[in-house]
């Protein structure tokens, strides 16, 4: 995600970095359409507001494209039932787009709780959650001082959908209502998910692994672009970890979909990310660039954004 200057203030009670004004940020809006989305269906159900693209088989990406955090949640199609996997930044009505996609009963899951991938989960009566402190926090919903610059100037390359204002935007509370664990299946009917607990970016975040096909939706863990990897509820050794778990899975799988950005993915850049991140963190590696008090280590295709003061991993 990228996480506000001030949801930064009030969560992590600490000096607040303008990350915005970084590269990849500030200038969203130039790098859009982004190519990889010419070769992908884009659907008739998309509108004003969210992109809708065929990415696989019963497998739709609904995509906020002016929003800078460019975010993507996927509808998962059974013959019985139906998995929306995060709900957005809640600027719009993400469940009309749903309702018209499918008549199917939808579960939502996240791939983490925060703030734009649980905008819309108000909307929905079935959610189900690994139960984290930090999910339990964010059924509370985010306060507009937390969230108002998600409708800010910079944060928009076309004006928000009626309704949506700086001024009145929130996080909506929602209930969990059910709980999730590692290795649990969800049945769609005719499709089955095991729910892949990945703990890193957020100590709540789950990854969905459909193994018939070897395709692994994988939230905030991997997205093309900078992976940020300062926030509060972020914990390296734990994304490590993760890390060294999927690099495992890797040879498995066929299709990442990633949570931000652009929708289908390489799974081969796992082992990438694997051996970029270790470098970073067990060895003095210098970032290639320190901005708002913020380190950045690029790599090819994507980077990490991490605490200057992270503290270096020795075994
Ligand atoms: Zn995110």
């Amino acid at each position: 995600m990228r996480l506000s200057v001030a949801a930064f203030l009030l969560s992590a009670l600490t000096a607040a970095p303008n990350l915005h004004a970084q590269a990849d940020i500030a200038n969203f809006c130039s790098k859009l359409p982004r190519p990889a989305y010419g070769a992908l269906e884009k659907r008739a159900e998309s509108n004003e507001w969210f992109e809708v693209y065929t990415v696989a088989n019963g497998v739709t990406a609904i995509y906020e494209p002016f929003q800078w955090q460019e975010v993507i949640s996927y509808l998962i199609e059974g013959e019985d039932r139906a998995l929306l996997f995060d709900t957005g930044n809640g600027i719009e009505d993400i469940k009309a787009v749903v309702d018209r996609l499918t008549d199917k009963p939808v579960t939502v899951i996240n791939s983490h709780s925060h703030y734009d991938h649980v905008g819309g989960n108000h909307q929905f009566g079935r959610i189900l959650s690994v139960s984290t402190d930090f999910s339990h926090e964010m059924e509370h919903g985010l306060p507009n001082a937390v969230v108002r610059e998600e409708l800010s100037q910079p944060a928009l390359c076309k004006s928000p959908p009626s309704g949506a204002k700086l001024e009145t935007h929130v996080i909506k509370p929602y209930s969990i209502t059910g709980t999730l664990k590692d290795g649990d299946v969800i049945d769609l009917g005719g499709r089955t998910l095991e729910i892949l607990q990945v703990p890193g970016h957020t100590s709540d975040a789950v990854a969905l692994l459909e193994r018939d096909t070897g395709y692994l939706w994988i939230g905030d863990t991997y997205y093309n672009g900078p992976i940020w990897l300062f926030a509060p509820q972020t914990d390296l050794e734990a994304y490590r970890a993760t890390m060294k778990r999927l690099v495992a899975l890797a040879p498995t799988l066929t299709k990442l979909f990633p949570a931000h950005n652009t929708p289908v993915e390489n799974p081969s850049v796992l082992p990438r990310v694997q051996a970029a991140f270790e470098k970073v963190v067990t060895t003095d590696l210098a970032p290639d660039s320190v901005e708002d008090g913020m380190a950045e280590f690029r790599f090819d295709g994507f980077s990490f954004i991490m605490r200057p003061d992270y503290r270096a991993i020795t075994d």
